[in-house]
């Protein structure tokens, strides 16, 4: 595995208020990174001192093998930005932008490739200010993509998109991974993270919290499951059987019972409900989601 993006002991200091305190960061070569944490957490501060755009107060860093505070036009024809504001070019059209964009690199890709990458092939004569927000966005993936970089640092890609123009962008992404690429995403959303990327770290009052796959961050994958069901009006929770009553975690009109070992007492309980002819229609069995394990790993900070 190669390390794309490595960082030690990164701090950043704004006067007297350190805003990174210290973090470790590894992406390997291909893998798409989500950077999550709540506002002011220290995000934007990280990521523009990977791409070069802020100093930092300490700590080495290394992207495409370079320190990015002596990355030169070579190193940033490498790596590609979507900031949180559009970069879009207000007299052009898309193609046009594009065009003017393409200028700028040594190995550009392919313009209608690159439209048709971002699916904007029915707007490419279209100038960028009557484009919606989405498309917008879009404009910005593909102008981030034009000099064909190894590396895209995406900051909060679907803001404000609605939820069919959100799937599209994640397609987009998704896409990237398969074209080579390197990709480290900066979101609010956990869904999106947890549909896109291959790890997650976790960031709260500039340190990191948490670091893992979706699956697993923050130990999601070993915590307790609630099984939830309605029993029948006549059928008292204190009529189950004594291991399922000892799991009992709440009652207000559905039995909420938590399970280090879900399958085995939802096997208790389908037999239990079987003998005495009980219905359970309800039933549901979740561990937490991604969005309270992250709101777990991040509750008391601002
Ligand atoms: P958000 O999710 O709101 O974009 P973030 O995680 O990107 O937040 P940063 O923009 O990195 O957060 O800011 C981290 C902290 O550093 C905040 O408390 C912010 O007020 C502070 N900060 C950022 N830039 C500066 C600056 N130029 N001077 C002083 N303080 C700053």
């Amino acid at each position: 595995m190669e390390s794309v993006v490595s960082v030690h002991g990164l701090r950043k200091r704004y006067g007297h208020f350190e805003a990174v305190a210290g973090i470790d960061l590894e992406v390997q070569r291909g893998e798409i990174f989500a950077f999550l944490g709540p506002n002011g957490a220290g995000k934007t501060t990280t990521v523009e001192i990977l791409e070069g755009f802020r100093a930092r107060t300490d700590g080495q860093v290394s992207v495409l093998g370079i320190d990015p505070a002596k990355g030169d036009a070579e190193w940033r024809n490498r790596v590609g930005a979507v900031l949180q504001e559009s970069n879009a070019e207000p007299g052009l059209t898309v193609r046009e932008s594009l065009q003017l964009y393409s200028g700028y690199y040594l190995h550009p890709r392919d313009i209608d490739e690159t439209i048709a990458l971002v699916g904007l092939e029915e707007k490419a004569d279209t100038l960028g200010p009557q484009l919606s927000g989405g498309q917008r966005r879009r404009l910005d993936v593909a102008l981030a993509l034009i000099g064909d970089p190894e590396l895209i640092f995406l900051d909060e890609p679907t803001t404000g998109f609605d939820p069919s123009a959100r799937r599209t962008a994640w397609h987009v992404i998704h896409g990237l991974r398969g074209l080579g690429k390197t990709v480290f995403l900066t979101t609010h959303y956990m869904d999106e993270a947890e549909q896109l990327a291959d790890r997650i770290a976790v960031i709260a009052d500039g340190r990191i919290v948490a670091e893992g796959t979706p699956g697993t961050l923050g130990g999601r994958n070993r915590m307790a499951a609630t099984i939830r069901f309605t029993l029948p009006a006549e059928v008292g929770s204190d009529e189950l059987p004594p291991e399922l009553r000892a799991l009992l975690a709440g009652e207000d009109g559905r039995v909420t019972l938590t399970s280090d070992t879900p399958l085995a007492h939802v096997g208790e309980l389908a037999e239990w409900a079987q003998s005495r002819g009980i219905d359970l229609p309800d039933l549901d069995v979740r561990r937490p989601n991604l969005e309270e394990v992250y709101l777990e790993l991040t509750r008391g900070e601002s």
